[in-house]
């Protein structure tokens, strides 16, 4: 590129910086340096990493004084039909705000940077290298219509593009659009959910790793019922990662 061009762009987008300062996803303050491309350094340390010790199972944080990976209550309860569940953080304060933003202000390229939050971390107890194929829990053709994007296929994208696996959007589909789940319980979420996906591509599935992509893992219900699909239709193994985990104190997703 000629020497003027390139002080030119650089000036620019010096110009570009000074117009228009890159703001805080959560906050709408401005800030020089963003943590992870969205938030300024005080809304970044208000994000609640989920760290060990957690459930080997559903990944849930470990009650306070808890020292080492225990099976949680729930597991023991109901055992869940997927190997392993992760989520990066939890579901309150700026991620929280980011994750509304993304999908009831239609905000996609949102979504694209969160993706990519979920890919730069580690996940103790889950080899991501283990998967072959990432599955995003299927909308319905309904809610995909109003919504017009499903905010887990553009975090599924961003996740397998990261892993350098493909992304399989089509073999598992949501068969039964189901009521809001919001105000219903653990239980009743089961029953609702019961038979609302199907496979219907299973020579694509067939003795793959899949993993599971979702937003929100909240109480996982869903979750359990498309994992349980997806080996019912011959996939070898599912685990799910989530960028957000709702803890019992924390608001649901309306
Ligand atoms: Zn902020
Ligand atoms: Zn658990």
């Amino acid at each position: 590129m000629p020497r003027g061009f390139e002080t030119a762009e650089r000036l620019l987008g010096a110009l570009a910086d000074v117009l228009f300062p890159p703001r805080c996803q959560s906050c709408g303050r401005t800030s020089g340096a963003l943590v992870a491309g969205l938030f300024c350094p005080v809304c970044g340390g208000d994000i609640r990493y989920i760290a060990p010790p957690v459930c080997p199972v559903c990944g849930a944080p470990g009650p306070a004084g808890q020292t080492a990976d225990r099976l949680c209550e729930d597991c023991r309860r109901a055992p869940k039909p997927f190997a392993v569940a992760r989520s990066l953080a939890v579901y309150a304060g700026p991620l929280l705000r980011s994750i509304h933003d993304f999908k009831y202000r239609r905000q996609p390229g949102l979504g694209r940077r969160l993706g990519r939050l979920i890919i730069d971390n580690n996940y103790a107890g889950m080899e991501l290298e283990g998967f072959d194929v990432v599955v995003p829990v299927p909308l319905h053709v309904r809610r995909l219509r109003e919504r017009g994007f499903n905010q887990s296929l553009l975090l599924a994208r961003t996740v397998a593009a990261g892993r350098g696996i493909p992304v399989d959007f089509v073999s598992l589909r949501r068969e039964r659009d189901t009521p809001p789940q919001t105000a219903m319980g653990r239980n009743e979420r089961r029953v609702n959910i019961r038979g609302a996906f199907a496979v219907v591509r299973r020579d694509r599935l067939r003795d793959r790793g899949v993993l599971l992509v979702d937003d929100v893992y909240t109480t996982g219900s869903t979750l359990g019922e498309c994992a349980r699909t997806l080996l019912e239709g011959g996939a070898a193994r599912v685990g799910v990662l989530t960028l957000a985990r709702a803890l019992p104190e924390t608001p649901e997703a309306p």
